[in-house]
Parts: C-alpha cells; structure tokens; sequence
C-alpha cells in the first residue's frame, strides 16, 4: 500500500498554517494531555500484556515523564516560538536580523517496543509543539501498545494532523518511500542504516536515537553499597530492556566481591527470593529476544556469579550476574537483556581504554568519589551523556540534551533541544529603503575608490 495520499493529506493540511498559531499549539499538546490522562489505565495495561511490567512501573517511567514533559513545554513555548533578535553587522546597522522558528512540515516518528508509550510520545511533544504534523509507526512487536495507539488517537486527533500507521517491516519499507521533512527513529543501529538511506533519497534531516553497550565504571572510593543498589535498579528495570541500562561493569578484583555482594543483596530486597513472582520483575518481550539471550548464556565462558536460569514458555530470565573476559560473546553487542558482564581491570587508565577502544555509547556511568577520575572519563572516552555516582538519572533532566554519538545516535531531542529538533532556524534579514549611500560600494562598476572604501 503506497502511504502517498496519507502524507500528502497532512502536507496540504500543514500549509494551510492552521498548525502554527502558538495558541494552536498549544491546544494541541493540552489535547495530548488529556488523551494520555483519559487513557492512562489502558496505555498501561497494554505494556502489561506486551512486557509483563506493572502498572505503577509504567506510570512513573513512561505516562509521568510524559505528562512531565508536556507541562514543560506548556511552559516554556511562548518564549521559544518567539523570533530571536541577533546581533548586527557595519553593513546592516539600520536593519533588523532575526531568527525565525518554522515548523519543518510532516514528521515520521518511528517508534521501537521497549518503553512503547513513551518513545511515541516524547518525541510526538516537541514535533507538535514546534507546529508539524505526525505521522507515528509504534513497533509491531508491542502489539498491544501499538493496536491502543491506533484505536485511541483518532478520538482526539484529525488523521490530517495526528495519525498512526501500524504494521511491520513491508508496511515501515513502503512508508519511508514517502517525502517526509524530518524522520525521528529509535531503535536500532542496522534499521537506523535503513532509515537514514531512504532518508537520503529526499535529503530529509533524521534524528537516530539508538542504544549500545553503556559501560559502568566502580572505583574502590565509591560508596559500594549505594553503588550496587543503583547499578541493580538501572539495570533490571524493564528486565534490563532500557537503551541506558548498565551493559556491563568495569571493576578491580579487589572491590568485586563487596560490589557483587551488594548486587546479590539488592537483587533480594528488590524482587524477593523468588524473581518469577515478583510482580515488579518484568519479562522478555518475545521468543527471538529470548532465544538470542540464551544463545549468549549457552556461549559465555564466563562463571554465573547470580541467575542464569531461564523459562521459554514465560519469556523468563532472571538477574544474571557474570564474571567474564574482555573476549566473552555478552561482549559484542549490546545485550539489552537481564545479564550483567563484570569485567575484571587491573587499573583506571585500562577501564577508560577498554571503553574508547569500544563503539561510542549512549551513556558512560562512573562511581567514584574521585574529580580528577571524573574528569578524565569525560576527557578520554565519548557517549551521549554521563551520570556521575549514578545510572540513567541524565535522562530525567529537562534540560539537558538527550541522544547519542556515533554508532549510538545523531541528533537529541527533550525540552528545548526537541523543540530546536523540530524548527528550522529561518534567518531573515529585514531592510527598509533608507540609507542607500552605506550600499554604493556594492554596486558595478567596481573602482579603485569603491575597494578603498
Ligand atoms: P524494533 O525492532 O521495534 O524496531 C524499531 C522500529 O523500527 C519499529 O517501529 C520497527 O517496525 C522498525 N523496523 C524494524 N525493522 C525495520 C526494517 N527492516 N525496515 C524499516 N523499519 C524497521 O526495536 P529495536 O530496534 O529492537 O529497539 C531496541 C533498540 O532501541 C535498542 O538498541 C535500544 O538501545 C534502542 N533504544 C534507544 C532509545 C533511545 O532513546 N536512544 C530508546 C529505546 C530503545
């Protein structure tokens, strides 16, 4: 099915201007609002289905953040659609130079299925409220979201301005031959490749929000205890399917056992002696993620310090913690799972030079008390962002920019930076028709007393 009508129905749409009206816009995302609060129950009811994460879970790390970041944008808007006044140059001293914020058109939202609410709706805030149409393709194998999204969108929003496109990878293929004016995908690095190649063939911009092995640093003055309590939170959250998550440690052999202990001790008090019935203990999204996680525990030479059990039938595996090699198969590719690598270092300058060595990560988490190792982390290895004596916590901040570097991302998005994302800077220069002497020496013919000038 070509998406060619869909696409031009909303460009036809856009350039009536009807979505530019600051006031407009603002309407729009109050009406977002209200689609998310309406139907908060049913947003998270379908996560449960689609990952077996409560309710309350969901409500915290995907409808609250959202609403957060709505009532930000509520905000601020005013003063960010306003033209920007800059600074003025000899020649056009009498004239007036400004920034103006122009929606960019219709925007494709291409969402993948591990957080399936937010990743539609944190970028739909800043395409909306920089005044663009969307389109959004859930990911099909959070089908429950995804089938939500299809059926509740349409009550608040006109297909002309809002609309989602369900389906798979031929439905995805077909819709990227469309001419869109910016394309924000999350996911992965190969279908990133995918996407910015049918991109190329319009020259539409793209944001790439995409993942990678996030390395965490423990250093021995760390506080330990509140280390491993972070680490095991960051990273069993979701059943270790979030893009920031730890993907592995970096540690001396003195400090392994107390961290390893601490982790042990977390993984208790958090989700109880028995993981499988903890209701806080979400699963693995699907039989291919599955089989590829126990694919990798069946390889790993490494011993199982916690977990390493698995349940096909429930897409269960547990907090798995362990002790492997810089050439252990979990240390290829992002794991996005619930294992947790620790590598043994003999020093600091070794853990920094494993990471840099590496492909850029969409985070770097370091524990340490230390400044001076602070700042050589942020000097010698590169990510997206950086949470110092924490994890993922980089992310909850409005104002900081959210995306990755290299092989991890292009492009951010959040707060002012999505709204930035999703504008095109037009600059304007406004001259009136005094003060034609101050141009003479522009015009043909050129003489010596017009250079002199
Ligand atoms: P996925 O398989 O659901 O894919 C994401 C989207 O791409 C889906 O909508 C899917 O339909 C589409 N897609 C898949 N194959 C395609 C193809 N061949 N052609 C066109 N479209 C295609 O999700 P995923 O890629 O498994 O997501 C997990 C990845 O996302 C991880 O690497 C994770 O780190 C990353 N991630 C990043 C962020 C971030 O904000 N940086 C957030 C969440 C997830």
């Amino acid at each position: 099915m070509a998406f060619t009508e869909l696409v031009e129905t909303q460009r036809k749409y856009f350039r009536t201007g009807e979505t530019k009206p600051v006031d407009f816009r603002k309407k729009q995302l109050l009406k977002l609002k209200k689609f998310i609060e309406e139907n908060r129950e049913a947003l998270a009811e379908a996560v449960w289905k689609d990952l077996r994460r409560r309710h309350e879970s969901t409500e915290i790390l995907e409808i609250g953040m959202t609403i957060g970041e709505i009532d930000y944008f509520l905000k601020n808007i005013d003063d960010w659609v306003k033209p920007t006044h800059v600074e003025k140059t000899f020649t056009t001293a009498l004239d007036k130079p400004v920034i103006e914020k122009d929606p960019k058109g219709v925007v494709l939202i291409v969402s993948p299925w591990n957080y399936p609410v937010s990743m539609i709706l944190l970028p739909m805030v800043p395409a909306l409220a920089a005044g663009n149409t969307v389109i959004v393709k859930p990911s099909e194998l959070s089908a429950n979201v995804a089938a939500t999204f299809e059926k509740l969108i349409p009550k608040y929003f006109d297909p002309k301005y809002v609309v989602v496109v369900n389906g798979g990878i031929p439905e995805t293929t077909d819709l990227l031959k469309e001419r869109f004016d910016h394309i924000l995908y999350t996911g992965c690095p190969p279908v990133a490749k995918i996407i910015m190649a049918a991109a190329a063939k319009h020259l539409t911009p793209v944001t790439l929000e995409l993942g990678g092995k996030c390395p965490v640093v423990v250093e021995d003055d760390a506080d330990i205890d509140i280390s491993a309590r972070r680490i095991a939170w960051g990273k069993w959250l979701n059943c270790g399917q979030t893009c920031l998550a730890p993907d592995y440690i970096l540690v001396n052999g003195t400090v392994k056992p107390k961290l390893v202990a601490a982790i042990q001790k977390y993984v208790r008090e958090f989700y109880g002696e028995d993981v499988k019935a903890s209701k806080d203990y979400a699963r693995i999204i699907n039989q291919r993620h599955f089989d590829r996680i126990t694919g990798l525990l069946e390889k790993t030479e490494g011993a199982v310090l916690l977990g390493g059990e698995s349940d096909r039938t429930d897409l269960y595996i547990p907090p798995t913690v362990l002790d492997v090699e810089k050439s252990d198969p979990f240390m290829h590719d992002e794991i996005f799972g619930p294992v947790l690598p620790i590598i043994t270092v003999k020093s600091f300058s070794e853990s920094l030079e494993y990471i840099a060595d590496g492909e850029k990560p969409l985070a770097a988490y370091i524990f340490t008390r230390n400044e001076a190792k602070v700042k050589r982390l942020l000097n010698e290895t590169s990510s997206g962002g950086v949470t110092v004596n924490d994890v993922l916590m980089h992310i909850t901040v409005d104002t900081l920019p959210f995306g990755g570097v290299g092989v991890s991302g292009m492009g951010r998005y959040r707060g002012k930076f999505g709204f930035d994302t999703f504008t095109h800077e037009k600059s304007v220069l406004h001259r009136g028709f005094f003060g034609e002497s101050l141009q003479a020496s522009r015009y043909p013919p050129l003489n010596q007393q017009k250079l002199d000038q």
